[in-house]
């Protein structure tokens, strides 16, 4: 059975889509068959993945309402080859209509269901908020991948999500964990980034993944191009962190269960 990761931080700008992306398609590499979930509006991790947001004909909207099922809402992402269940703005829409409907943080758990056997990862691109679209997304998964620069105020607002993480844990998803604190953009040059990453290190332990993501310029041009930064240059510094990542996922998901 797959197992389900939400890549989740309620700060915009932090590195989930580029992680999401690239996480998948470094899993990919490694002949992992993977599913990314779009869980944000902004479709940026559907673009990211070289599918037109502005063409699609099912998306996870539907699948959320109970109008399509996940298996035919699923798209081929070519460049990166793994399976999206993509999104668009429509999705926005779906934060108020699931108020009225029953199981309304369950509904993305209860739809993947249906194809937990088909995939080995399951990565669900969150929001950049602690909405009703994330809280289906922490429902979902067995454990939350934490992006962060290492920046002064990164360490601001993770106590606000390791709180909902632990309310979610408690009330409605027991498996949930942390799985990982994920240093990204991280910048060698800067005295500052070095200290944060050291206190990261130093609070959160083995909570934290040896892979430490750089800032990479080829990260950056990818998603223009519709081709994960793993596939656009996979000499780059950047691509090659991210599929080390990948196999740093493969190892954690072997004791996963045990922790
Ligand atoms: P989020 O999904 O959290 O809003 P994104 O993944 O979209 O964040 O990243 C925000 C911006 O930073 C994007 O323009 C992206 O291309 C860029 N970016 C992300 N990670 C890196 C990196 N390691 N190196 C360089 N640029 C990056
Ligand atoms: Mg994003």
């Amino acid at each position: 059975m797959a197992k389900i990761f939400c890549v989740a931080n309620q700060k915009g700008g932090v590195g989930k889509t580029t992680t999401t992306v690239n996480l998948a398609a470094g899993l990919a590499k490694l002949d992992q068959r993977v599913l990314l979930v779009d869980l944000d509006p902004q479709g940026n991790a559907t673009m990211g993945a070289g599918v037109n947001k502005a063409k699609l004909e099912l998306s996870v909207y539907q699948v959320l309402l109970g109008m399509a099922d996940v298996k035919s809402a699923v798209v081929r992402s070519e460049s990166g080859k793994f399976d999206i269940l993509p999104a668009n703005r429509e999705l926005a829409g779906a934060e108020v209509e699931m108020v009225e409907l029953e199981n309304r943080d369950k509904r993305l758990r209860l739809a993947l269901d249906e194809v937990g056997a088909d995939y080995d990862f399951i990565l669900v691109d969150c929001p950049p908020a602690l909405s009703m679209l994330t809280l289906n997304g922490l429902c979902a998964a067995n454990g939350v991948i934490i992006p962060m620069q290492c920046e002064y105020y990164a360490l601001e607002g993770l106590s606000d999500l390791a709180n909902t993480i632990k309310k979610v844990s408690a009330n409605l998803n027991p498996d949930l964990k942390i799985v990982g604190l994920l240093r990204v953009m991280f910048d060698p040059r800067m005295t500052l980034s070095q200290q944060v990453s050291d206190q990261l290190e130093q609070h959160f332990g083995d909570k934290v993944f040896k892979t430490v993501i750089p800032r990479n310029v080829r990260l950056a041009e990818a998603p223009s191009y519709g081709i994960p930064g793993v596939v656009f240059d996979p000499s780059s510094k950047g691509a090659q962190a991210y599929v080390a990542f990948g196999a740093e996922m493969v190892e954690r998901i072997k004791t996963l269960d045990k922790k």
